[in-house]
Order: C-alpha cells, then structure tokens, then sequence
C-alpha cells in the first residue's frame, strides 16, 4: 500500500439489509478495503466462524477488553454487547488501508464524534416490508429477536440522515457499485 494514511467509513443499515452481502463483494473488488472484525457476546450463526465474521467473547472478557480501553467503540444491541477493537483499525489505517467499520447507530455516533474524519455510509432497504422478508428468510434468529431488531431497524432508519451517504440495497450489483463510488469519490 502507499503512504498515505488510509480513510476510516462507518458502514451502517437496519439488521437484514444486506449489509454483509454488500461488504463481501467490496472486499473482493477493492484491495485498499480492510473490514474491521468485531468482538461480539452474542452466539456464532451456523457457518460464522470465530475470528472471521466477529471474535466471539464472553460477557466477563467483553467488560475486560473495555477496562483495558481495546475498544473504539462498543455498544448494546438488542441483547448483546458489540465492539470495535482499536488496535487493528489504526493499525491498517497506518498502512493505508481503508478501514470499514460496519457497525450500528450508536456506535456509529460514537466513532463519528470521536473521528469527525471518518466517512459515513447508511445502507437503506427498499423497503420495510422488504426488510422484514429478509430478515425473516435468512432464519437465523427466533421470533423475538426478529421483533427486537425490527423495531431497532426503524430506529436506525429515522436516524438515517446523519450519514454522508445512503445506499439503497435494492439491486446488489448496483449497490456494491455505489459504496465503490464513495470510497473512490472520498480516497482520490
Ligand atoms: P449482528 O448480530 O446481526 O451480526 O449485528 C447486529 C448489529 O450490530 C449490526 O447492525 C452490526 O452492524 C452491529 N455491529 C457489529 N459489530 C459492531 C461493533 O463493533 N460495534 C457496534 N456498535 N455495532 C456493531
């Protein structure tokens, strides 16, 4: 990578969005992009491996890891705990990579208070019954939770304005073209 430090993206939308599927393709399409990995409470999903899609921790080493101050940020989310680790993210913004944090509202806030540099981009659904389609046939939460996550789902779309930028998820092709405009439009 070149020298020039890289750029930080806050990278948000309502559970079920797509949010993931988006930040793969991005991953395989734009080398300078690094996804800051999470440390999560909440139970691996069939398939999520620890290390890859989050680290997954118990509650006692969660409230260990923000004594020591490891965390950018972190933040309650339905049930859970969530937190960015510090050091990685500095560390690949050094090498000047772009770092995507892809986080919820409150820790968006947070970041975006504490590195006002920070780009931020909101992923909308086309729709919310669309949304609730799709968080229900991915099935990988029980009932209460979905209701949990839909009703936080509105919380964060009425929020929506407080980001740069806001990418529809209608269309997958178009929406990865879209975040790949920003992160050009933003690192040039
Ligand atoms: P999920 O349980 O669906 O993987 O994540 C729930 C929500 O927590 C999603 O909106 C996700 O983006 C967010 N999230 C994941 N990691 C973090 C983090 O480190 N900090 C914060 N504040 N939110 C996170």
């Amino acid at each position: 990578m070149e020298n020039k430090r890289g750029k930080l993206f806050v990278y948000a939308g309502a559970s079920g969005v797509g949010k993931g599927t988006i930040m793969k393709e991005l991953l395989k399409k734009n080398e300078s992009i690094k996804l800051s990995v999470s440390a999560t409470t909440r139970s691996p999903r069939e398939g999520e491996v620890d290390g890859r899609e989050y680290f997954f921790v118990t509650k006692e080493k969660f409230k260990e890891m923000i004594a020591q101050e490891g965390f950018l940020e972190h933040a309650q989310y339905c049930d859970n705990f969530y937190g960015t680790p510090k050091a990685y993210v500095d560390e690949q913004l050094d090498k000047g990579y772009n770092v995507f944090l892809e986080i919820e509202l409150q820790g968006a806030q947070n970041v975006l208070r504490l590195r006002p540099d920070a780009v931020s981009i909101f992923v909308m659904p086309p729709s919310v019954d669309e949304l609730e389609r799709r968080l229900r046939t991915r099935g990988t939460e029980t009932e209460e939770a979905i209701i949990k996550r839909l009703s936080q789902a509105q919380v964060e779309m009425d929020n929506a304005k407080m980001y740069q930028y806001i990418i529809v998820n209608d269309d997958l092709d178009k929406a990865v073209e879209d975040v790949l405009e920003v992160v050009r439009k933003e690192t040039c």
